[in-house]
């Protein structure tokens, strides 16, 4: 027997192992199938090159976990190891690899990703002793056991072993108890060992048989040892894709598109990215692409390598060429990973043009499920944003797509306004905007529908690519504001007679949470609607946009901002405007002169004071005196005229109705509307 010790420095590394990399013990299995793959496909190359004239049939890798005597195996029939490989192999050259990568992992606890180059040592994590059995597949070789009980010594002894390959026998920790439950196991295996290329056998295949579940002689391979991002797109059919994705994401609905990735040079890549249909934010955070190097399951955190935006795809990357055990901020420096996220960008956008170019119809089809990746890609990656200026869509509210090209097009003769701006209507809401829409179709206009959660900031997008052009909701104003053609009327009104209109309408408005009116008059025509409710484009979409995004609270908080617009040519406005005058001018005009006098009083006194110099105490307090009075009296008016307009049925059944068609009326509100309703009629 030879016993001796690894070449180390450290007097014990084994629980620096297990203390630095508590959180990934699990990475032991991967790493230990990793290597028992490695290896029989190492004896199919010699095999192939003429360097083994051996039987090399059923080349796999069994796990079996013993819980009786607390051990994990995992055994294959590939290349084995002589006394001198165990001796180069595991004694020396593995450790360094596992003393480097403590290194650099006592720097920067997070900076790893991937586990590799820890490689066989891993086992240690879990296990209080390891034992390797193996025996080489070179002519005459002698089996050889090595065992190792996590200090720097080991032991070495020939034993007796008939069968080709290597065996790795793990006496697990009684912290690590986990792994060996027969149920984690299995779930590590699915997770890491999915698709590697050589079949993984762990246990048998079970039948159900005299009402219970019983094994059968067959072994149950839990892998799938040719998974079809390996194949060339040429021999796969859409049946095989969505099949593929199926195996991979059990429960969800069919993809809408995929896309191949296949590039040999300047760099390895394969995968298949798959758009899926999303029907929740959840399911989007929990299947996520995967990826593999060289089938062995790395990592479902693809930051970095995949663009911001291609995050919500599904599917698998798989490419030796990205640096696996590197820090992430390296990851994203590194050009190899960048020119992959080029690569990828670039895929992905003329697959979506060849679709987009192909099939329209179809691409018209699932816009309303790809456009969150596309207005996403747009709003994060200037590059994509380009790509897709040719094939994103458009969507009107009666279900028509456009290009951005083919719909500037179409609005142009109608919606250019007197400045030359083109103006781009939508709603985001086809029910609630019923009215609005309709108006502006009326009109000859087309209004789209933006209703994704991202369109607030797409419409942003847009507006800075488009020149001279501007978005507005159509409930933003009344159409005829929001479109200025050269032939607006103006309204006709004093400045009194519009004091005293503005308080009959806005005493009369009912008090709605979190929301304020602002009373202005527009001369409409006679057919709009007497009074319209609209809401302040630029504000609206603040808030909008803060909803989604920290950092803009301050809008978050603002009430919703109204403006209650009075038609002032609709007759039944013309019929309250008339009465209103006549009646209240007698009370109001002596109070309105009051107002006129005391501030012109005001004024004296302020003009009186020359340049440069203060206000005395006395001029002050004469200010102040005189403010108060202006107060009270438009207080007195305030109250006169709401007595007076609480008194007029039409008015608040006006706008009401106006309320009313944009759902703000409720509650309280509602039902003395109805009452109102009932009793004019
Ligand atoms: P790595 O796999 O990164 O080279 P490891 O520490 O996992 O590092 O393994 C060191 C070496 O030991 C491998 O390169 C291989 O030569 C040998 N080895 C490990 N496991 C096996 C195995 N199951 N069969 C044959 N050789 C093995």
């Amino acid at each position: 027997m030879q016993k001796g010790n690894i070449g180390v420095t450290t007097e014990n590394i084994f629980p620096v192992i297990k203390k630095f990399l508590y959180s990934d013990h699990e990475i032991f299995l991967r790493e230990l199938v990793s290597n028992a793959v490695d290896a029989t496909q190492k004896l199919r190359t010699l095999a192939n090159c003429g360097e083994y004239n051996g039987n090399i049939d059923g080349l796999k890798v069994a796990v079996k976990v013993d819980k009786d005597a607390k051990t994990l195996t995992v055994t294959d029939n590939g290349i084995g190891m002589t006394a001198e490989d165990v001796d180069k192999y595991i004694n020396q050259i593995a450790f360094s690899g596992a003393e480097e990568f403590l290194n650099k992992y006592k720097e920067n606890a997070n900076a790893i990703i991937g586990h590799f180059g820890l490689g066989f040592y891993s086992a240690f994590m879990v296990s209080k002793k390891v034992e390797i059995r193996s025996l080489s597949y070179k002519e005459g070789a002698k089996p050889v056991l090595w065992s190792c009980d996590g200090s720097p010594e080991y032991s070495m002894e020939e034993i007796e072993k008939a069968e080709r390959g290597t065996e790795i026998t793990l006496y697990i920790d009684d912290e690590d108890a986990e792994f060996l439950e027969q149920a984690r196991i299995e779930s590590l295996l699915k997770k890491y060992c999915r698709f590697l290329p050589v079949p993984v056998v762990f246990g048998k295949e079970q039948e159900w048989k005299d009402g219970k579940y019983v094994d059968t002689d067959k072994d149950k391979v839990i892998n799938n040892t040719a998974p079809i991002w390996m194949k060339k797109p040429a021999e796969l059919k859409d049946e095989d894709y969505i099949h593929f994705y199926h195996e991979l994401y059990p429960g969800q609905d069919d993809p809408l598109f995929w896309i191949h990735l296949n590039v040999d040079l300047p760099f390895t890549l394969t995968g298949i990215l798959f758009f899926p249909k999303i029907k929740n934010n959840f399911e989007v955070n929990k299947n996520r692409i995967q990826l593999y190097c060289n089938q062995v399951f790395v990592t479902d955190t693809v930051e970095g390598v995949v663009p911001d935006f291609l995050m919500l795809l599904q599917g698998v990357i798989d490419s030796p060429d990205i640096p696996l055990n590197v820090s992430r901020s390296y990851l994203q420096s590194d050009s190899s990973v960048k020119k992959i996220a080029t690569y990828i960008t670039k895929k992905v956008s003329s697959r979506l043009e060849d679709i987009f170019k192909n099939t329209r119809s179809d691409f018209e089809e699932k816009w309303d499920d790809i456009k969150i990746f596309i207005e996403y890609g747009m709003l994060t990656d200037e590059k994509f944003c380009e790509a897709a200026m040719k094939f994103a869509l458009l969507k009107d509210t009666e279900g028509k797509h456009y290009t951005f090209d083919e719909y500037k097009t179409l609005i142009q003769p109608e919606q250019t306004d007197k400045e030359g701006n083109l103006i781009y209507l939508y709603a985001t809401d086809k029910v609630g905007q019923y009215n609005y829409v309709k108006t502006a179709a009326d009109k000859g206009y087309n209004v789209l529908l933006m209703d994704g959660q991202l369109d607030s900031h797409f419409i942003q997008l847009l507006e800075g690519k488009f020149e001279k052009s501007h978005f507005t909701r159509v409930d933003g104003d009344v159409i005829e504001n929001l479109i200025q053609k050269e032939t607006k009327k103006d309204v006709n009104l004093s400045a009194q007679e519009r004091g005293t209109l503005t308080s009959v309408f806005s005493t009369q408005i009912p008090k709605v949470e979190g929301s304020n009116f602002i009373v202005s008059f527009e001369a409409l025509s006679e057919s709009d609607r007497p009074i319209i409710i609209t809401q302040n484009e630029y504000m609206r979409r603040m808030k909008e946009m803060a909803a989604m995004q920290s950092g803009m609270s301050f809008y978050g908080e603002l009430p919703d901002s109204y403006n209650l617009i009075v038609n002032v040519e609709h007759p039944l406005i013309a019929k309250i405007k008339e009465i209103a005058l006549k009646d209240l001018s007698a009370d109001v005009q002596p109070i309105d002169d009051e107002i006129i006098a005391k501030n012109g009083e005001i004024e004296g006194i302020r003009n009186s004071v020359k340049e440069n110099e203060q206000l005395s105490d006395e001029q002050h307090k004469e200010i102040d005196n005189l403010e108060a009075q202006v107060k009270a009296d438009r207080e007195k008016l305030e109250k006169l005229i709401s007595d007076y307009a609480s008194k007029q049925p039409l008015v608040g059944q006006l706008i009401d109705l106006a309320l009313l068609s944009n759902g703000l009326l409720r509650g309280e509100d509602l039902s003395k509307f109805i009452s109102r309703s009932i009793s004019l009629l």
